[in-house]
């Protein structure tokens, strides 16, 4: 099967969602069409070699679906960044700008150890904010970012330029 082919036919555009002119990429059908759920992990974890990553950072919600499997395929931890509040112990948080208003992500303190190779895994690539944010928070960890993977990349949005640094890996680009 061509991956990428299958990739667009199974994410949906859903119009005036979360708010009226805004189009959202709904990964949902993605996920439940197990060719499309599988090929997209196996995409993931083959981008990067076996052994190469010691923790998967996944974002809060849709990264940690993505996330904890493709760190079962790579026998590495799982750490979940969280939005402000979720997360039960002692955290580092890191605040950035939205179109409108402010986002809060957080990290517990001692999920990473210093030194780790870390993955960051979400399924939406918009404006780049979510996964700088979650990438200053794994180094301030002390933890290294090998990269970040995305299902899926809204170019238009230019969220490469804020992450110059990453090896920014997408499956599908639109
Ligand atoms: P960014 O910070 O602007 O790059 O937004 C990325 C974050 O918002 C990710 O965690 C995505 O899950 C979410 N997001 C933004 N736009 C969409 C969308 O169209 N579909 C699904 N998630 C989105």
């Amino acid at each position: 099967v061509d991956l990428a082919k299958l990739i667009r036919e199974r994410i949906r555009d859903v119009d005036d969602y979360p708010k009226p002119g805004v189009v959202f990429k709904d990964i949902t059908p993605l996920l439940a069409d197990h060719v499309a759920f599988a090929g997209v992990v196996d995409a993931i974890v083959n981008h990067h070699g076996r052994g190469t990553i010691d923790k998967i950072v996944g974002i809060e919600a849709r990264g940690f679906i993505l996330a904890a499997p493709v760190a079962y395929h790579f026998g590495a931890g799982f750490v979940p960044v969280r939005k402000k509040g979720k997360l039960p112990s002692r955290t580092d948080a890191e605040t950035y700008d939205l179109e409108y208003g402010t986002e809060t992500i957080e990290i517990h303190l001692d999920a990473l150890d210093s030194g780790d190779r870390v993955l960051i895994v979400d399924d939406v690539l918009a404006t780049g904010g979510t996964a700088r944010a979650a990438a200053d928070l794994v180094r301030r960890s002390g933890a290294e970012v090998a990269g970040l993977s995305v299902l899926l990349e809204l170019s238009f949005l230019h969220g490469r330029d804020k992450l110059r640094n990453m090896d920014v890996h997408s499956l599908v680009t639109v």
